[in-house]
């Protein structure tokens, strides 16, 4: 499974703001995806409904990230495992 470095280079970033809220679209509430996630929807696309995102109509994978990420309870095992792994939220 491909590891993404981008997100956690950008948590890194002191200027970013809410770096502390950056997770991975993987396990995100916003992520308009069915749950569970396996590992292999990092590569897939869907739109991000968060609200204050939803009215620029992002077309985000599974491995974007931002520091609007909430939390999707049951978002399976693998896609926690992919969060944890590249030291993203799940
Ligand atoms: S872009 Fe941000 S808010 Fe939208 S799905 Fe990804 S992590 Fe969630």
């Amino acid at each position: 499974m491909p590891v993404y470095s981008h997100y956690n280079l950008a948590k890194k970033q002191e200027s970013l703001p809410m770096a502390e809220q950056i997770g991975v679209c993987l396990t995100c509430s916003y992520w308009q995806a069915e749950t569970p996630r396996p590992q292999e929807q990092v590569e897939m696309e869907a739109l991000c409904v968060q609200p204050q995102l939803k009215a620029y109509g992002l077309i985000v994978s599974g491995a974007s990230a931002c520091n609007k990420w909430q939390k999707q309870e049951g978002s399976g095992d693998q896609a926690e495992q992919y969060a944890k792994q590249n030291e993203a939220q799940a």
